[in-house]
């Protein structure tokens, strides 16, 4: 038996030694894109704790015997503090049940997996990580956006667009010439972004994408310059998880992205 297999490990005194939690990614959306080790441990867990990010094709392959918490972490619309959460996983992991708490994309990507590993650790609970695609590669990967190019960026940043004191986070240097800036969560606040990055010396007409339910099948490419950044979000209505991308590796084959652009948002 791997050290992955979530089955109960017993003593020789027959009593449950101890449960385990997994922190796993599932990912953008496909279910193709999980790892085998999620799949596998998805399908097998005796607990999932998952965020409302998680794709419900996903949430599909959990065993119907198990028992599905649903921890609904959006934006100002908290259903379950994040003690609670940590609390959920330690007091199942010590009921000696093998636990996944599964997260959109990669746990340790804006996901707040540092936190959960710490708690586990605390409570002396062990605990693992599976990798998961991050939004960012999802959505380079099905938008055909290359996050760095030989010939256009050598440098590539993943930034939280929604956190405390956006405007004193200091962004000088993560966009601009031969630069990948790539922004999460950060449609709400697009205007504030957009003022902050030219404020900062970014060109206005600097080129962007929003890739809006990467890896989904209602996936939708929408491409912009800087300036026009929160107009082309409140057009076009983008409501799913979406990521910016800003940098000239969004202009390139630009006609062939546009051609992309509309087949997926058809
Ligand atoms: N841990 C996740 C990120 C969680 S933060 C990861 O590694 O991807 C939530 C943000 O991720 C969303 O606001 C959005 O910016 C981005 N995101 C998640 N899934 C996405 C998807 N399918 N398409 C585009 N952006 C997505």
């Amino acid at each position: 038996m791997s050290q992955n297999d979530p089955a109960p490990r017993v003593s020789a005194s027959g009593v449950t030694a101890g449960g385990k939690v997994w922190l796993v990614g599932a990912g953008p959306g496909d279910p193709d894109l999980l790892t085998l080790r999620a799949a596998r441990l998805i399908m097998r867990a005796e607990v999932i704790v998952h965020d409302a990010l998680v794709d419900p094709r996903i949430l599909a392959l959990v065993s119907p015997s198990a028992r599905l918490v649903s921890a609904a972490k959006r934006r100002s619309r908290h259903t379950m503090p994040q003690h609670a959460i940590n609390a959920l996983l330690v007091a199942e992991a010590r009921a000696g049940r093998e636990v996944v708490r599964l997260k959109g994309g990669d746990p340790f990507i804006f996901g707040r997996g540092g936190e959960e590993v710490e708690a586990c650790r605390e409570a002396g609970v062990a605990v693992e990580v599976v990798p998961g695609i991050t939004a960012a590669m999802g959505a380079a990967a099905a938008a055909q956006l290359p996050l760095t190019h030989r010939d256009a960026a050598s440098v590539v940043s993943f930034v939280a667009g929604q956190c405390k004191g956006l405007t004193e986070q200091n962004w000088a240097g993560l966009a601009g010439a031969g630069r990948t800036l790539v922004i999460y969560m950060g449609v709400a606040n697009a205007d504030a972004i957009a003022r902050k990055l030219i404020a900062d010396g970014l060109a206005p007409d600097t080129p962007l994408a929003v890739v809006e339910n990467a890896a989904r099948p209602e996936m939708r490419v929408l491409r912009a310059h800087l300036a026009a950044l929160s107009q082309v979000i409140a057009s076009k209505g983008v409501q799913g998880p979406a990521i910016i991308v800003i940098g000239a590796i969004t202009a390139r084959g630009e006609n062939d992205l546009r051609m992309l652009a509309l087949e997926m948002a058809q």
